[in-house]
């Protein structure tokens, strides 16, 4: 039986789901996670965590996470300064459930998001996902978000969810925190402020905006900087009222036992599990070196990976990536590529490919 043959919903017929290939080579820079894994002394932690928790699987979980939330509140503080508490803290499996939980409470039929692209493909998704109109309007030149244009363009759309992305899922750039108060200001809607990589950033977080802004949400995760994609951990931290809103729509006990384990395991060894960004963040800098050198565009990045424009079919230098073992991530946006910072090792792999390559190219 064909999927066109099911009782699927028009909206979803002749989509395709997200993609990115999973495909098995030596260097793998396509998906933005931490090339580190967890130390043996968090492991440790983890397992004991979840052994005890394992003995209470009989019951179902904690379903206010509460512990998890303390510790997620305790991070953030920590992290940004900003005054936080365990109420303003909402997790779930992966920012991008929090991200769905979101439009759930805020989008749905008849509302309307909008988004500034490129950016992370799943904000598209998920609203398709919520029966949630989409409309990608363009991030404007270089990809930097100028703080009138976005006023203007929040203020004409009437959107009941602004997603802002910061530092930037492809391109990597950051936003001043004045385009965001300034799409807050423009809208009655939520603004959802994306702050997947903010460990690497040196930017200023969105956190330090919540007091007195109801309508804005922080949505972070432990999957990139924190080393922990496969735990699937992500939060929201927001005014009360929205974390209020966000348990109306999540499922009862969404969050399992084991997966409230391993993130307050992981969260004790914060400061371990972050000792590698600095070497991400020199590995990202050498990439981007290497790419201007050789003539491609560089935009500039605070994230783990870095965004490039040049080359005329950005499918061909990707499949010769590939054909030397590297797998960095086609975003469909034409002549771009991104590449996730690996280990030096890693990098160095991609840094010799690119160069032969290119060379080839250009001879
Ligand atoms: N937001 C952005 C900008 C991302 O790049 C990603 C992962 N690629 C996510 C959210 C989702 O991450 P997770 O669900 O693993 O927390």
């Amino acid at each position: 039986m064909a999927l066109d043959d099911l009782p699927l919903r028009d909206d979803l017929r002749g989509q395709s789901p997200y993609g990115a290939p999973q495909l098995d080579v030596s260097v793998r820079l396509n998906t933005n996670e931490n090339p580190y894994a967890p130390s043996s002394t968090v492991t440790s932690s983890i397992v004991a965590r979840v052994s005890a928790a394992a003995a209470g699987l009989n019951r179902y979980p904690d379903r206010d996470a509460s512990e998890l939330r303390e510790a997620l509140a305790r991070y953030v503080k920590d992290r940004t300064g900003g005054q936080v508490t365990a109420g303003q803290v909402w997790p779930a499996n992966g920012s991008n459930e929090v991200l769905q939980q979101i439009l759930q409470a805020f989008g749905g039929p008849g509302r309307r998001a909008i988004g500034f692209e490129p950016s992370y493909s799943m904000h598209r998704l998920i609203s398709r996902g919520t029966g949630t109109e989409y409309l990608p309007l363009d991030r404007g030149d270089g990809f930097a978000m100028r703080v009138e244009d976005v006023r203007t363009a929040v203020d004409e759309r009437h959107p009941d969810v602004v997603f802002l992305c910061t530092p930037n899922n492809p391109t990597g750039t950051t936003l001043p925190l004045d385009v965001v108060e300034a799409a807050y200001d423009a809208t009655p809607g939520v603004v959802v402020v994306d702050e997947a990589y903010a460990e690497f950033s040196q930017s200023p977080s969105a956190v330090s905006l919540l007091p007195g802004r109801e309508r804005l949400i922080v949505v972070r995760t432990l999957s990139k900087a924190l080393e922990l994609a496969g735990a699937r951990i992500g939060y929201a931290v927001a005014n009360e009222a929205v974390v209020d809103a966000l348990q109306l729509v999540r499922l009862p006990y969404h969050l399992s036992s084991i997966t409230q384990a391993v993130g307050m395991a992981a969260l004790e060894h914060a400061d371990e599990l972050l000792q590698w960004v600095e070497v991400l963040k020199t590995q990202r800098d050498r990439i981007a070196e290497t790419l201007e050198e050789l003539g491609y565009e560089v935009y500039p990045s605070e994230a783990n990976f870095v965004f490039f424009g040049g080359p005329a079919d950005q499918t061909v230098l990707w499949q010769s990536l590939l054909d030397a073992s590297v797998l960095i991530r086609d975003v469909g946006v034409p002549g771009h590529l991104r590449v996730t910072a690996g280990t030096p090792v890693e990098t160095d792999a991609f840094i010799e490919a690119i160069r032969a390559i290119t060379k080839e190219t250009a001879a």
